[in-house]
């Protein structure tokens, strides 16, 4: 199926013909006529599928089909709600290229900034709102929107929101909105007993689509696990950025406290370095991320919940720092490489405390992961000490001229640290790491891999 045969109008080809589609992704090839034929739908899909063009596309279709009277009356059509700022700002991205042939008035809410501007937005008038759950409620309960002509409801990485807790503010806004002639999306990583049963009190008679279990890593992702005892860690993954093959690397943590710590050291030794997290401000996260996808810092230290879904072209590496606590963060983290059919490679460090979660991953994902010794990294064996004790020996010298121009160095982003929560009614999920506990020696190994650059076809 093409995109010309789906209904969309000239205006949203143009624009996806613009943007470089040259055909549907499959969950866009069974999502979007369902959406135009005006049903509701449940989507299971992971980022990296083309979800956000999935709903969003068929959305802007309806809404400017039959735009021009209700539009009038400047109520709020359509809402879209996802769990973090990030994804808000990436969703209203993707709107902004797609309507950009469209007159279409947007308005993006979240927290950690002021709220000024978002109540004038939503008191002028706006068609469309792009929000988290949080601040839109705030703003709702300040009575500054009006959802009574709301016709277009979507409920975006509806998994990930009630893992952070969000469940009871989405409650309270869906019940806050019209149910007649609504129309709701909802899309998921997983199909759980509560994704159910919200797709139950929510929507009318939904269609599923299913497109790419989580279950099944990307194939050209290549993955591989270091061992290293928990205080090397940093010496070992400053060891492994020595390789200028590693031009984009997203290295994540379990806390927002160590995010900060790792960006910082390896800030120290001249690595371009920002760090992503809920305890950062808007603006920090904006820079950082912004920073990140046009090149100018090589890494990005982040938590699970400040990453989730974040669309950054070319990420070559994923290092899982701390081994991911959950199963489906694996994916979701390794996920962040390997995009649109280019080669990536994730390399998690595992201590001896890890080995559980390493087992129960394995038979989440029905494959092993091989351990490598990474080349030149010498430990004391079977102790955790102090970095001073970890020799790091680089028997690779870096490869000249490989690596990727940058624009900038030494650019690093400082973190904010501390215990404050994230604003916004923000993630309770970021647990504090557990202790690694020692055990042998590591030492030889790999992780450089060209990737293979080109974009635009999916499997
Ligand atoms: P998403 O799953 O929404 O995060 O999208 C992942 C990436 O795929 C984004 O960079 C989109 O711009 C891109 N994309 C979405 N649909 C298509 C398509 N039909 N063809 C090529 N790229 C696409």
């Amino acid at each position: 199926m093409s995109f010309q045969s789906m209904g969309l109008g000239p205006n949203i080809l143009r624009a996806i013909e613009e943007s470089g589609y040259e055909e549907p992704t499959p969950i866009q090839a069974e999502a979007i006529p369902l959406i135009l034929e005006g049903k509701d739908l449940t989507g299971i899909a992971q980022t990296g599928t083309g979800k956000t063009a999935a709903f969003t596309l068929p959305m802007l279709a309806i809404l400017e089909r039959l735009g021009k009277d209700r539009s009038r009356h400047r109520q709020t059509r359509a809402l879209v709600i996802s769990p973090t700022r990030e994804l808000v700002v990436q969703i209203h991205d993707n709107v902004e290229a797609y309507a950009k042939h469209l007159p279409l008035r947007v308005a993006t809410v979240y927290g950690g900034v002021g709220d000024g501007p978002q109540k004038k937005a939503l008191r002028k008038g706006v068609e469309l709102v792009i929000a988290t759950p949080g601040r839109l409620m705030d703003l709702m309960d300040q009575g500054c929107a009006d959802f009574s002509g709301l016709e277009f409801l979507v409920l975006d990485e509806a998994d990930r929101m009630l893992d952070m807790g969000f469940l009871p503010n989405i409650r309270r806004i869906v019940r806050d909105l019209p149910k007649k002639d609504r129309q709701t999306l909802l899309f998921s990583a997983t199909l759980s007993r509560d994704i159910e049963k919200l797709t139950h009190d929510f929507q009318h008679e939904p269609k599923t689509v299913e497109i790419g279990r989580r279950s099944n890593p990307a194939d050209t992702v290549e993955q591989f696990i270091h061992e290293v005892p928990k205080a090397q860690k940093i010496g070992l993954l400053k060891h492994l950025l020595q390789d200028n093959q590693m031009y984009s690397v997203l290295v994540f943590t379990r806390t927002k406290y160590l995010a900060d710590r790792v960006a910082k050291q390896l800030g120290r030794s001249g690595i371009s370095t920002g760090a992503l997290h809920s305890n950062r401000t808007q603006n920090q996260r904006a820079r950082a991320l912004q920073e990140f996808k046009d090149g100018k810092i090589r890494v990005l230290v982040a938590t699970d919940i400040a990453a989730r879904g974040i669309d950054v072209d070319g990420i070559t590496h994923v290092i899982n720092y701390d081994f991911p606590p959950h199963t489906e963060d694996y994916v979701h983290r390794i996920g962040r490489t390997g995009r649109a059919n280019m080669d990536g490679v994730a390399i998690s460090f595992l201590t001896a405390a890890d080995r559980d979660a390493l087992r129960a991953l394995e038979r989440f994902i029905r494959r092993s992961i091989q351990i490598r010794k990474p080349i030149g990294f010498v430990c004391s064996p079977d102790t955790d000490p102090p970095p001073s004790r970890c020799r790091n020996r680089p028997s690779r010298v870096p490869r000249k001229g490989k690596g990727k121009p940058r624009k900038g160095g030494g650019n690093h982003s400082k973190g904010g640290g501390g215990k404050r929560s994230g604003g916004d009614g923000q993630p309770r999920g970021e647990v504090r790491s557990g202790g690694g506990r020692p055990f042998g020696s590591t030492s030889g190994g790999s992780s450089g891999r060209r990737t293979n650059r080109t974009r635009r076809s999916f499997r």
